[in-house]
């Protein structure tokens, strides 16, 4: 079996022979990790709640990055929380992860902004194609700069949004694609949802697609046997 080091030069080689090569990254749990944006919200919802309910703020501090879950909801009752405050947790939660200044709190998944600038060194173009919306494009672009990535001006590097908040992601991307692949020949992609890795797969079976594995929704979805396996972008 390949490496992970192997399996991410192959599709830089690949982007090398033919210039203009487009390669997708999403960006939620593919090149940012959202860990650190739950960790600020519930850092703050704590001490919101610290003078009414001690016992509970203690339960909220008590959330490590290793025990979120993909869910705010999960997490607030494997740790604890009785129905009511989950609900009020999932509130302020809702309120804030998708804001602007929120965003310039997530971390990088490991190589991920070298490995995007190296795709546009030998040639080619980074897409990031994300299920966040147009409202988010100002701290989305801030973050991307901020941790080195290169820069969404439309030629080397492009970000894609969703027009609006409630589109199903899936649908989104399943449309956005027909606006790219006129663009250019798609090497390959970057995901952490198995049932958007196997979209790829199915429109650009000739490219190479790589699934995260770092979180997912839980949809039970098997990923395509095609997808290359990585857990970041360490070469
Ligand atoms: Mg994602």
């Amino acid at each position: 079996m390949s490496s992970q080091k192997e399996l991410l030069d192959e599709l830089l080689e690949a982007v090398a022979d033919r210039p203009g090569s487009i390669v997708i990254f999403d960006l939620d749990d593919t090149l940012f990790s959202t860990a650190d944006r739950h960790l600020r919200i519930l850092a703050e919802f704590a001490a919101r709640i610290e003078t009414k309910d001690v016992r509970a703020a203690g339960l909220v501090r008590a959330i490590t990055r290793s025990s979120l879950r993909y869910s705010i909801l999960d997490t607030a009752k494997d740790h604890g929380l009785d129905e009511k405050l989950a609900m009020e947790l999932r509130e302020f939660w809702f309120a804030r992860f998708f804001q602007n200044p929120y965003l310039l709190s997530d971390s990088v998944i490991a190589g991920g902004p070298q490995y995007a600038e190296e795709i546009v060194k030998r040639g080619g173009r980074s897409f990031y194609m994300t299920g966040r919306d147009e409202g988010m494009r100002e701290g989305t672009e801030a973050s991307l700069l901020r941790h080195g990535f290169p820069a969404p001006d439309g030629k080397g590097a492009v970000l894609v949004l969703k027009p609006s908040f409630d589109a199903p992601d899936l649908a989104f991307k399943n449309e956005a694609l027909r606006a790219i692949e006129k663009m250019g020949t798609v090497a390959g992609s970057f995901e952490n949802e198995p049932a958007h890795v196997n979209l790829f797969v199915e429109r650009f079976p000739k490219g190479r697609h790589f699934l995260l594995e770092t979180k997912h929704s839980g949809k039970p979805v098997e990923p395509h046997p095609a997808a290359r396996r990585i857990k970041d972008f360490r070469r």
